[in-house]
Order: C-alpha cells, then sequence, then structure tokens
C-alpha cells in the first residue's frame, strides 16, 4: 500500500486525502492549527448560540464541483437564501438576482433581458463548464463548444462588460460581483470570475451549508477517516527532513510555504517561479452580532444571503484599482454575509450573526473597522446601533489564523490576469513540484481559490498515476 502525507487540511488538502484514501493509499494529513479545516471553519466563537463562518461563507462552486458530487459528502445539506445577492445604491434601491431568471427579471427590470443573454446560455451548462474549468488550461477541453461561449465573455475586462447594462443597479450588481477577482477591473479576463460566479447562483444558487461551512469539512474527514485516512492536528511542517517516509507528499500551502518546506530540492526553474508567484490584495475580516438584523434600506438587501457594500460600479472600480496598487481607500468594497437567513439556526433568538470583510491594501496595518461599519450604515441607517458584538481579524491576525493568507490574502495569490490563468506557473501540470512524488494542491494551483476541493482533487489524480504504477 502507497502511504502519502497531506501537509494542510483546508478544504483542499483534505479533498486530496479523501481522494487519496479512498483509492487505497494509507493516508496522513498534518495540519498546523490545532482545529482542522483552513479557510473552512465555523464556530459559535463571538457569541453562545451564534455560529460565525470564520472564512469562506457561500459555496455556488461546491454544487458543482465534480469531487463533491463525486464523493456526496455525508451528512451535508445546502441552505438558499430567497434572493442570492442584492446590491444598494445610495438612492435607496438596489441590483439583485436570484437563483431563478425569472425572479431576476422582476428584480432588474430595464436589463432584465440584457442579464439573462449575458448569464443564461452558461448557467444552462454550468456543471458541464466546471468540469473544464477546473482544470489546468494547458489541455483538450471536453467541452469545447461550452468553453467557447463562457470565453467570449470572460476576455473583456470587467469594465468593458459593464457597459452591456442601461441601470446603474445592474451595472453595480455586476461590479460587486466581478470584484470577487479581488484585482483592477478594467484588466483583461477581470470578468472571469464574476460571470463564473453569477452563472453558478442561477445554476445552483449562493448557498449555504446548513450548520455553518464547517459541515463541509466534518464531511471530508468523515469520509477520509471511513477510508482508514487519519488526521493530526497542531502539527506544523517546517521541513520535508521531518516526516516520516512516504510515496506521496501533497502540499495545501501557497508557493512561499512550499519553498520552505522543500528547499533545495526543488529544482531551480520551480523555485524561480514559487518565489516570483505574487500575493494580492488582503482581507480585513469583521463579525457582527446584530439584533433584528441590518436595517438596510433597500428590501431587496433584507432578503439578500449576500450585500454588496461599495456604490457604484465606477466607485467600485476605481477602489478595487487603489487596493491593489497599495492604497486604503475611505470607503473600501465590503462583502456582508446574511447566512441566517437561509439558515435560521445559526442565529441565537433575535440576534443574528453577520459576516463582513472588505478589500484592503496587501499587508495592511491599519484598522478597517470603522470604515466597513461606516459602509453598511450608509446603506443600512441604524446599523450601528443594533451591533450587539464584534469581532475583528486584521490582515495580519488573518495571516496568523491561517499562514497561506499571506499579507490578508485569501486567494491563495494574485487575481492578476496571468496569474488567474496560470498559477502557480505556467505548465500542463502545475501540480507537480518537479520532485517525484511531491505536489501542490492549494488554491494557489487550478481552479484557484473556493471551498470546492477541485486543486487537492486534481492534484491527487496526478498522485494516483504514481501510486499505481509502484
Ligand atoms: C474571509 C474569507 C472569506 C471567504 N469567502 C469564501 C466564500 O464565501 N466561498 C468560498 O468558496 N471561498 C471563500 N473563501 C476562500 C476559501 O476559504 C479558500 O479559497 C479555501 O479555504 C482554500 O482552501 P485550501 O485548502 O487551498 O487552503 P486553506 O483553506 O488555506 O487551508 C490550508 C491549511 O494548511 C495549513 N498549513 C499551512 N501551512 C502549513 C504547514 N507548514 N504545516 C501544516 N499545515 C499548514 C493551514 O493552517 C490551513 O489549515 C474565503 C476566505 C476568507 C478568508
Amino acid at each position: 500500500m502507497s502511504t502519502a502525507i497531506v501537509v494542510g487540511g483546508g478544504p483542499n488538502g483534505l479533498a486530496a486525502a479523501a481522494r487519496l484514501a479512498r483509492a487505497g493509499c494509507n493516508v496522513t494529513v498534518l495540519e498546523a492549527s490545532d482545529t482542522i479545516g483552513g479557510g473552512a471553519r465555523s464556530s459559535e466563537y463571538l457569541a453562545p448560540g451564534l455560529l460565525h463562518d470564520h472564512c469562506s461563507a457561500v459555496h455556488p462552486m461546491a454544487l458543482a464541483s465534480p469531487f463533491f458530487q463525486e464523493v456526496n459528502l455525508p451528512g451535508l445539506e445546502w441552505c438558499a437564501p430567497e434572493i442570492d445577492c442584492a446590491h444598494p445604491l445610495d438612492d435607496g434601491s438596489a441590483g439583485a438576482f436570484a437563483k431563478s431568471f425569472d425572479v431576476t427579471d422582476e428584480l432588474l427590470g430595464a436589463d432584465a433581458r440584457r442579464w439573462r443573454q449575458m448569464f443564461a446560455p452558461v448557467a444552462r451548462k454550468f456543471d458541464t463548464l466546471f468540469a473544464d474549468i477546473s482544470q489546468p488550461v494547458l489541455r483538450v477541453p471536453r467541452h469545447p463548444l461550452t468553453l467557447t461561449n463562457f470565453g467570449i465573455r470572460v476576455v473583456p475586462s470587467a469594465t468593458l462588460l459593464a457597459r452591456t447594462w442601461k441601470t446603474e443597479q445592474a451595472r453595480a450588481l455586476w461590479g460587486g460581483v466581478a470584484a470577487h477577482a479581488f484585482w483592477r477591473l478594467d484588466r483583461p479576463l477581470t470578468s472571469a470570475v464574476g460571470v463564473t460566479l453569477t452563472a453558478a447562483a442561477h445554476a445552483h444558487g449562493w448557498v449555504v451549508a446548513k450548520g455553518g461551512t464547517q459541515r463541509i469539512v466534518d464531511a471530508l474527514v468523515a469520509d477520509i477517516v471511513a477510508h482508514q485516512g487519519k488526521i493530526e492536528t497542531s502539527s506544523r511542517v517546517s521541513s520535508v527532513d521531518d516526516l516520516p517516509p512516504h510515496d506521496v507528499l501533497m502540499l495545501d500551502v501557497v508557493p512561499s510555504i512550499a519553498l520552505e518546506i522543500l528547499g533545495d530540492r526543488l529544482p531551480s526553474r520551480i523555485a524561480r517561479a514559487y518565489r516570483s508567484f505574487s500575493h494580492g490584495p488582503g482581507a480585513f475580516k469583521v463579525d457582527f452580532a446584530v439584533e433584528g438584523g441590518i436595517p438596510w434600506t433597500a428590501q431587496e438587501a433584507r432578503r439578500a444571503g449576500t450585500v454588496h457594500v461599495g456604490g457604484s460600479f465606477d466607485e467600485i472600480a476605481a477602489n478595487e484599482r487603489a487596493v491593489v496598487d497599495g492604497k486604503m481607500p475611505t470607503a473600501p468594497f465590503v462583502l456582508v454575509g446574511q447566512q441566517y437567513l437561509a439558515d435560521p439556526s445559526r442565529s441565537a433568538g433575535n440576534v443574528h450573526p453577520i459576516w463582513a470583510y472588505a478589500h484592503v491594501p496587501h499587508g495592511y496595518t491599519g484598522d478597517a473597522t470603522e470604515a466597513i461599519v461606516e459602509q453598511i450604515e450608509r446603506f443600512a441607517p441604524g446599523f450601528r446601533e443594533r451591533v450587539v458584538g464584534m469581532a475583528v481579524r486584521s490582515t495580519t491576525e488573518m495571516s496568523k489564523y491561517n499562514e497561506n493568507y499571506v499579507g490578508g490574502d485569501i486567494i491563495g495569490g494574485a487575481g492578476s490576469p496571468l496569474q488567474t490563468v496560470f498559477r502557480p506557473r505556467v505548465s500542463s501540470n502545475p501540480y507537480a513540484t518537479g520532485i517525484p512524488g511531491v505536489y501542490l494542491c492549494s488554491s494557489s494551483t487550478p481552479p484557484g481559490a473556493g471551498a470546492h476541493g477541485m486543486c487537492g482533487a486534481n492534484a491527487a489524480d496526478r498522485a494516483l498515476t504514481r501510486c499505481i504504477s509502484r
């Protein structure tokens, strides 16, 4: 039996471990933190009975993930909000979409037809598409027509695509989703993340895991253990030399940590590529306990699982550009999660858990708490008075909580056009480290950020060809 060690127990490390354990490998996961799950943990850490997702919260891609579909994670249930995403504006109106195009038509009015034309063809074949785009780019696609349909929509910048819509509500709504790219919106390919997330919303909804994101982790751990895998927490790995003998080593870490672990064993061309891999802007997170929920002026926002807070498209584009350039905007782009609307079990009576984070410059050392509160207050006067508890995780604390979040970068590497397509380097096998049997499997590899497990599953597939040939 082949022996595999997985360093890092985020969703990708756990997916790699599950894939290898299911194939009969003897798997051990070594996780630095004292809790398993990386960016997919949840707990009642702010107040008893109030369940907060520490990091990832909304999971449209998990439903499309070929790996999650195959494993059929035990005990996992998904909950959908009535409206998936709302984007309030200063005049009290909002852009918003729901999974159903018919409901979205009512929400978007004048831009409904153009919204449908842009996203329906992609949403209709979303799982087929995701099977292709969740793999490295340098390969023969299995569904070239579906991929072409997607490609023509995502090559233009998000700024160019914004011209599709006539109303400020739809333009802003698009801007908020596109800003998940965590990059300047006027750069080519910055539409890729926005088109993918919006089409995923219309295919599956922006769902949350019942009982918190941690349930995705719990289900993966249960699958690993059911296949005789082992999990060890509080086990930071700093060098490959400290590890017991193994046939396969999977690294659920960013390239800089892989450099530390593998040292001189890395071929120099790979070490060079890892050294030049860049990280993007940071996330500044604030969790709130809010009595009665957020009093949004726009009614749509009161019913939405996710609310994007950043004003008009132009304002978001300018502020995203600023954070990429290392400047902290006065009114940063803020993402607000109201998961309790889909999963009421997360609230304690009339006190609700609110999840929020702002896009800030890489390594930002200031305090963005007040800027986040101000942004929410701008579209929900009276919010401040309803806050009965708050917990802050700055970019510095973010990178202590999880070493993969270098400088607060929560997407495993800058979302620049080059690194969106090729990460961590240009190769048809970007998981390979150049050392036989050693693979990178974190979100710094294709298809990138998200709790979908596909980076881990893809890397494990490459590793399995080695296990089988032994
Ligand atoms: C605030 C926030 C909001 C987010 N929102 C969403 C969302 O709504 N939806 C979504 O899909 N995604 C979201 N994400 C992103 C998502 O969490 C990540 O893309 C995902 O967790 C990446 O998984 P991973 O397994 O590659 O790495 P990680 O989750 O980062 O896990 C890596 C693990 O490796 C461990 N590790 C690192 N170095 C070592 C070492 N040397 N030895 C041992 N262990 C080590 C770390 O402790 C960590 O547990 C969000 C992230 C954050 C922070």
